[in-house]
């Protein structure tokens, strides 16, 4: 899926497209989705792609939403990020190529991932 910068600067708020498209990130502690443990599915907040199952968030004290896995494995892909000076994994949507978060690889077994997702790149669909 392929929009202008122009669309989606009128589909998304200010800020989900300063971290969507500009690949900001939301201030920790402060996400919506960050103590969420409401059963459901998380979906890309711009395209609506199934990203997360709320079996696999987990709590990680990081301040942002955390889960072990994707829902299906070519729903994300992933891009190396050197914007810190050292190397980590961005993770997008595949559908629409929006910046997500990052994966590192300190979370728990057996996936051994935490996808650290920011809250405003996700909408939760209760189940
Ligand atoms: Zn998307």
């Amino acid at each position: 899926m392929e929009r202008s910068e122009e669309e989606w600067k009128e589909r998304l708020t200010p800020e989900q497209y300063r971290v969507l498209r500009k690949k900001g990130t939301e201030l920790p502690y402060t996400g919506k989705y960050y103590h969420t443990k409401t059963k459901g599915t998380y979906r890309c907040a711009a395209c609506g792609q199934e990203l997360f199952f709320s079996e696999d968030k987990y709590d990680s004290g990081s301040g942002w939403p955390s889960f072990v896995r994707p829902c299906k494995a070519d729903h994300l892909e992933y891009s190396e990020d050197e914007k810190l000076g050292y190397p980590r994994i961005e993770v997008l949507c595949s559908n629409c190529h929006s910046h997500l978060g990052h994966v590192f690889e300190d979370g728990p077994k057996p996936t051994g991932k935490r996808f650290c997702i920011n809250s405003i790149c996700l909408k939760l669909e209760e189940s």
